[in-house]
């Protein structure tokens, strides 16, 4: 008898779990049932397939930290039952609970695939029956040793399968809509599915999966730009409860060299609060010290975010601010790669 591999569904929301409204052509979340109907070349897979339900199914602008505790749980409950998991999302933050169900999971040994579309499932030029077909091959496959090829949190986007933790939407309106600026990728779906090994993370055989189920969002982004002023600083910095910064700085991790900006990260860090120093170029690494724009950064006890995106950063922050009280522990461990989210 055939040996069918099997992957779970967990159906989040967004464009592409909609379709057109007949009547007056609007958008409309469809049931899973619904949204399977409309990919008949799914039985075509030798797959054996089943799925589970966000309720209601929301838009990924909605996503809260308690959803990646949802995500998670589905995947911890059915661990043993399935070879992989296909996570339909909502475009707009896929690259966050990506990067948040990265750090969740350790030890995984089995591939958790995000999907989604830019088109709706049912309208005529959808991309999401190729990124979904493509995301459950990928879910269900082995290699000769029966090991998952794809064994970590990654994301399937128009051809391209990308960690997890290394993606941007970077456009919103092409199908090519994600990319991984920092990280090559992990396969390329062509004419045939391109493997590159070499990239991919492979966890030992016996580890044993642990799910955090705690996020702390005591987080805050602060964009620099020329002219930004101290009140402002100042008053996010004031934010009551906050606990860590990502300074999204210039270029290689220059902010402005004015006394003020070093006073208050300087304060902000012996009260207990961390700040991450995260660039605000798509590629390319923070390097702290290699200009005199950052050195002040280094005195007020920032650290480094390396070549780490925006959404990565945010995401770790929570779970470690999650996991840790002291901001000792968190700083220690932003400092290292924890699921390949950053080159050092
Ligand atoms: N607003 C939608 C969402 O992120 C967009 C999409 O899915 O492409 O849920």
């Amino acid at each position: 008898m055939e040996n069918r591999s099997s992957v779970l569904l967990i159906f989040t929301g967004g464009t592409i779990s909609m379709g057109e409204n007949s009547s007056n052509h609007s958008l409309a979340p469809l049931d899973t049932k619904q949204v399977l109907s409309f990919i008949p070349e799914l039985q075509m897979l030798h797959v054996n397939i089943a799925s589970v339900s966000f309720s209601p199914l929301i838009d990924s602008s909605d996503i809260q930290p308690k959803n990646w505790i949802e995500i998670a749980h589905h995947i911890e409950t059915h661990y043993n039952d399935f070879d992989g998991f296909v996570v339909l999302h909502g475009t707009d933050t896929m690259a966050y609970s990506a990067a948040a169900l990265s750090f969740m999971l350790d030890g995984l040994t089995k591939p958790v695939i995000f999907t989604g579309s830019q088109l709706p499932v049912g309208v005529l030029r959808s991309d999401a029956k190729e990124n979904l077909i493509t995301a459950i091959e990928l879910a269900a496959a082995k290699n000769e040793k029966g090991e998952a090829m794809v064994p970590e949190v990654a994301l399937m986007f128009e051809g391209k399968l990308m960690r997890g933790n290394r993606t941007t939407k970077r456009n919103a309106e092409d199908f090519d809509a994600f990319a991984s600026f920092n990280y090559p990728e992990l396969v390329r779906a062509g004419v045939h599915l391109k493997y590159y090994e070499h990239n991919i993370h492979r966890e030992n055989n016996n580890a044993q999966l642990t799910v955090a189920n705690h996020f702390d969002d005591n987080v805050v982004v602060l964009k620099m730009f020329p002219g930004i002023r101290p009140e402002t600083v100042k008053a996010i910095y004031s934010i009551s409860g906050l606990r860590a910064v990502v300074l999204e700085t210039f270029g290689s991790g220059n902010a402005p060299t004015a006394q003020w900006l070093c006073d208050i990260i300087s304060d902000a860090t012996a009260s207990g609060i961390v700040t991450v120093n995260v660039t605000q170029c798509r590629a390319g690494s923070v390097e702290m010290g290699h200009y005199e724009a950052s050195v002040n950064l280094i005195k007020a006890g920032v650290v480094s975010g390396h070549d780490m995106t925006i959404e990565a950063a945010v995401a770790k922050l929570m779970f470690l601010l999650g996991k840790y009280n002291s901001a000792e522990d968190v700083k220690r461990e932003m400092a290292i790669p924890l699921r390949g989210e950053m080159t050092i």
